[in-house]
């Protein structure tokens, strides 16, 4: 199996000039490729492959006026062009929309193969730049890297991530079952009937960001002041959602560590609440990454995530007796069941149901 380990560096100068250059060889070249496919498609009907968008960036490089796109790595270049391939393909098959342009605004990134980098002694190096790069290696990388990817966020840090070949190791077997409900007041509710709380990572910051965003709107265009002050609206980004990151990611390991089998919803069947006061909240809350995380955690661990793809009364079915109310209303938060005279609380309910759904999708094998 591969993964990648992420770490922040801080460039030399010289580094962070060949790196300024490389993303701006990589934007032009996908940039250049993107419209030039979409024209032939469009005018022709030709379908471009890699091999022929691949021979159009050799002959880019040969034109005079384009001669500095010599001056970087060429692997940068050609990654590009193999992702703009499966954007391309992802698009043909009706899994994403068509590829768009490279922005200079936004993350910028550059994938090195083997014959671009080297790492050695504990060292990593990339081509054309003779000083190592100057990483915080917060953990240590299990082996020799395939592929290397160096980017740098609208806050301006930089980061390299190292795809390398590991061996997950299983977890003990837990004789244990849960079923997640996820919520906004909570961000997950247990059927054990543990509630997480919500950090509201967004909230806490909200005012110190619309403060930031209020001074930069009164920049003048293209001024250095503008410059800083957007620099700052970024940092308080990127610090919300490393919070957010850091919160999905402790959660998702617990959920993991404790238990055999997690069952939640199908995260589309929650995104289908399309109220637009709540879109920021429930972008918030992370629901998405949490469902991927706790995938691909499950599969490193040996154990089992089931997910409930069909729509499914779980706060309204009684979870003792099985029985269903008409209606629930969002305010009430506990009710009694009218067949068993059960007190349930809301959430813990529907966690409840979440659980015994899941136990049967995995009884039947589906
Ligand atoms: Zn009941």
């Amino acid at each position: 199996m591969k993964r990648a380990y992420r770490y922040r560096f801080i460039p030399t100068p010289q580094q962070e000039s060949l790196l300024a250059r490389t993303f701006g060889c990589v934007r032009f070249v996908y940039n250049s490729i993107l419209a030039w496919r979409t024209d032939a498609f469009s005018n022709q009907g030709l379908k471009v492959g890699y091999t022929k968008a691949n021979a159009m960036l050799s002959s880019m490089k040969k034109e005079p006026e384009l001669d500095w796109l010599s001056d970087v790595s060429c692997v940068p270049l050609q990654q590009s062009l193999r992702h703009q391939q499966t954007a391309f393909k992802n698009f043909f098959e009706g899994r994403a929309s068509h590829p768009t342009f490279k922005k200079k605004t936004h993350r910028q990134s550059a994938e090195f193969t083997r014959s671009a980098f080297k790492y050695r002694d504990g060292q990593l190096f990339m081509a054309k730049s003779k000083e190592p790069l100057r990483i915080r290696w917060s953990r240590e990388l299990p082996g020799d890297p395939s592929t290397i990817t160096i980017s740098k966020d609208c806050s301006g840090r930089y980061f390299v991530s190292c795809l390398c070949e590991f061996e997950p190791k299983p977890m003990p077997v837990v004789a244990k079952t849960v079923g997640i409900d996820l919520g906004l007041k909570d961000l997950f509710i247990t059927s054990d009937g543990f509630k997480s709380s919500n950090p509201q990572h967004l909230k806490r910051y909200e005012q110190r960001l619309a403060l930031l965003q209020r001074r930069l709107s009164k920049k003048k265009k293209g001024s250095a002041n503008r410059a800083k002050a957007k620099l700052k609206v970024a940092k308080l980004h990127a610090k919300i959602a490393d919070c957010r990151m850091d919160a999905t990611h402790k959660a998702s390991r617990t959920l993991i560590n404790e238990n055999q089998v997690v069952c939640l919803e199908n995260l589309t069947v929650k995104n289908m609440v399309k109220n637009p006061k709540l879109a920021k909240h429930i972008a918030d809350a992370n629901w998405g990454e949490l469902g991927r995380q706790l995938q691909y955690k499950a599969l490193w661990a040996g154990r089992t995530v089931v997910k409930i793809d069909r729509w499914y009364p779980s706060s309204k079915r009684c979870s003792c007796c099985g029985h269903t109310l008409d209606h629930l209303s969002l305010s009430v938060r506990s009710w009694r069941c009218p067949e068993c005279s059960i007190e349930h609380d809301r959430d813990i309910n529907a966690a409840q149901n979440i659980k015994a759904a899941g136990l049967a999708v995995l009884a039947c094998g589906a």
